[in-house]
């Protein structure tokens, strides 16, 4: 049995439907916090909050052999505004999820971190072996998180898969879950907003970046090639027992403006596009170099930038219709 915390939120809840769908059995684990529980619709569900002592009570009702870790705070302007509350349940919390394996002899873990523990990268594109210098709390936080996961894999009996994603976007082919934050901070479903007619507009945060067109470049990689990667890391650790760590990404950066743009073209739908102050804590460009996790994993992504859009749009059509 697996058990996956944040399993109703985004990244988590497609993460588990790919596991269930593999042949896996899984627990969700979530205080539904950011999460829905109507997107659990795979495997078993427990409402408890990952960082409290009733998840011991988890761990005693299931045969657990492994823990993909996904519940954290992920919004890098709030941990700029709230930066304790980062460090305690994205760092903290995932201490106590730690010790509480180590009591049940759980020895496998994956955690979801981030780009934003490079901070503004020395190299692009960026790889594993750069040096980690996070901007913003929310890098901070699992930056000192991967520390925390070195160390417990040092004391021997326990070995960790550290994903690094770049920016998740898109949707389940299926349209059965999605992207759903509240509120709202990611660009492509505020784009999609303003394209379904829900927002007058999109603000671009900053045009004077050292960028071609002067907005931010990210690395935008679809919820389901991040799900798929999962599977392989697992599968990793049950086979080699190695800790390591990998970047997720396509490879290819694209600015604000071709965000907007492509999402223009894929909805067929025109809105206003202003241009605002810079967002504090983000760096330029973020483009990963996934080599590593292609050679040792055989991963490779299956989606371009107008399927990730075009599954975005189909969801967040579904989700305007419900209201
Ligand atoms: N962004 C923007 N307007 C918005 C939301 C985001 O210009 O309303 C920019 C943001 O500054 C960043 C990029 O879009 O350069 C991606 O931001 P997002 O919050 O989606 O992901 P992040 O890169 O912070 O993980």
């Amino acid at each position: 049995m697996i058990l996956i915390t944040g399993g109703a939120g985004y990244i988590g809840s497609h993460t588990n439907k790919a596991l269930n769908n593999a042949g896996y059995e899984t627990v969700v684990v979530d205080n539904l916090s950011k999460g829905y529980e109507s997107f659990v619709k795979w495997g078993n569900f427990e409402n408890c909050d990952f960082g409290s002592q009733d998840l011991r009570k988890v761990f005693e009702k299931y045969d657990i052999d492994g823990v993909i870790h996904f519940a954290a705070f992920s919004s890098v302007a709030e941990s700029v505004e709230m930066p304790q509350m980062y460090f305690k349940n994205n760092y903290r919390n995932t201490l106590n999820l730690l010790k509480i394996m180590r009591e049940f002899n759980v020895d496998k873990f994956i955690l979801s971190s981030t780009a934003a523990v490079y901070g503004n990268p020395e190299k692009i594109p960026i790889t594993e072996d750069q040096d980690l210098k996070p901007i913003n709390p929310y890098g901070h936080s699992k930056f000192i998180t991967e520390k925390a996961l070195e160390r417990e894999a040092e004391k021997g009996d326990f070995s960790y898969v550290s994903l690094r994603y770049f920016n998740a976007a898109g949707a389940d082919f299926d349209c059965e879950i999605g992207e759903l934050h509240d509120p709202e901070t990611h660009l492509i479903p505020l784009v999609l907003d303003a394209a379904i007619g829900k927002r007058d507009s999109i603000s671009i945060f900053g045009d004077d970046y050292d960028t071609p067109d002067g907005t931010c470049i990210r690395d935008y990689i679809h919820v389901n090639d991040l799900a798929d990667a999962h599977i392989k890391a697992y599968e990793y650790l049950c086979e080699e027992k190695e800790s390591n760590v990998f970047n997720l990404g396509n490879g290819e950066g694209y600015s604000v403006l071709e965000i907007i743009d492509e999402c223009k073209k894929v909805t067929g739908n025109d809105f206003e596009v202003k241009i605002d102050e810079r967002r504090e804590g983000d760096p330029a460009i973020l483009i990963a170099d996934s080599t590593k996790i292609k050679d040792k994993l055989g991963w490779t992504p299956k989606y371009n930038l107008e399927q990730i859009i075009e599954s975005a749009w189909k969801w967040h059509e579904k989700m305007n219709l419900i209201g």
